[in-house]
């Protein structure tokens, strides 16, 4: 849900300069275009349906809407600088500036000597060096890095949200605002971070309200207890499954992803961490092995009362063993 309605005007005023004019509509288009298709890989993925065993649609729109979310609000309203933001979000920019004058300035002996040379560049050296400098401190202002750790420890989901209060049908919210101005820093494309953040939600509501073969769910009071490295680590998992998967159609999906894990921290990184110890997963298995493990084991996790972290990496091995032996992924 996002911050409340004076919270989230300040920060749009802040904010709203600083992202292209297209990017709701570049957003929408992304939903328009994608929305069937990342469903329909997620079915596959998880092997679980959004219709219960009389065919009934569960149902899960996805809004987009304005606003942001309650934590990235707050830091955005604790710094109410415009200036700063523009520099965040700028960061890329003036990566790419510090490079060009690296180089300019490692072949400045020989472009100075060069018979060539324009007149304005004569005797440039020092304004060379002063640019570097201003760029340099510009780049390492503490204020700056010490937002980005900020928003690298805010442990919600920053650009959408998957909704669901008891009693009424659970939702999806995407805000564009946040996804543009995020994709900026990340000098990823708005559409590919908007299918990221879409494949993430829609990651969370398949796995807590999907059917599977024997008409199960993941009950919902035990899903909004669960230890959130289970439930972000899953919606990270299928996200960043969905972004290969769907690489030929949206080819900047996957980089978009790994920028934006570069962002994250916490239960947003624990996926990485999963089968990792057996050096044969990682080598030898298949992507669609690794798929089978996690997908047997959040099934089996989905039924488990008050699963704990630890017991749910336990898990994970005792699958991963069951696949070992004969490949067969059966619980007896
Ligand atoms: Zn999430």
């Amino acid at each position: 849900m996002t911050a409340d309605r004076d919270l989230n005007r300040r920060i749009t005023e802040i904010i709203k300069p600083l992202v292209p004019a297209d990017a709701e509509e570049k957003v929408q288009r992304a939903y328009r275009q994608f929305n069937q298709i990342i469903r329909e890989h997620i079915r596959n993925e998880t092997g679980l349906r959004l219709t219960d065993g009389d065919g009934r649609s569960v149902g899960l729109p996805i809004k987009i809407v304005d606003g942001f979310p309650a934590g990235f609000a707050k830091l955005i309203d604790r710094y109410q600088d415009p200036v700063l933001w523009r520099l965040i979000v700028g960061q890329p920019k003036l990566a790419r500036l510090m490079d060009g004058l690296k180089f300019v300035m490692s072949e400045w002996s020989a472009i100075e000597a060069w018979a060539g040379l324009p007149e304005p560049a004569r005797g440039a050296r020092p304004h060379l060096d002063r640019t570097w400098e201003a760029g340099a401190a510009l780049q390492k202002a503490a204020i700056v890095e010490d937002i980005r750790k900020q928003l690298r420890e805010i442990n919600e989901d920053i650009l959408g949200a998957y909704i669901y209060p008891p009693g009424r049908t659970p939702w999806i919210e995407l805000y564009w605002m946040p996804i543009a101005m995020t994709a900026g820093m990340l000098e990823v494309e708005i559409a590919d971070l908007a299918l990221v953040t879409m494949a993430h939600e829609l990651a969370h509501g398949y796995t807590h309200q999907g059917h599977d073969i024997d008409g199960q769910i993941w009950d919902t009071s035990a899903f909004r207890a669960a230890d959130l490295r289970i439930k972000e680590g899953l919606a990270q998992f299928y996200a960043q499954t969905i972004a290969d998967k769907v690489a030929i159609r949206a080819p900047g999906m996957r980089k978009a992803f790994d920028e934006m894990l570069k962002l994250q921290s916490g239960p947003y990184t624990v996926h990485t961490q999963w089968l990792k110890d057996d050096p044969a997963t990682q080598s030898k298995r298949q992507p669609s092995q690794r798929g089978e493990i996690v997908r047997f084991t959040m099934i089996a996790a989905r039924s488990t009362k008050g699963l704990t972290y630890d017991a749910w990496i336990a898990m994970l091995d005792t699958t991963q063993n069951r696949f070992k032996g004969n490949g067969s992924p059966l619980f007896e």
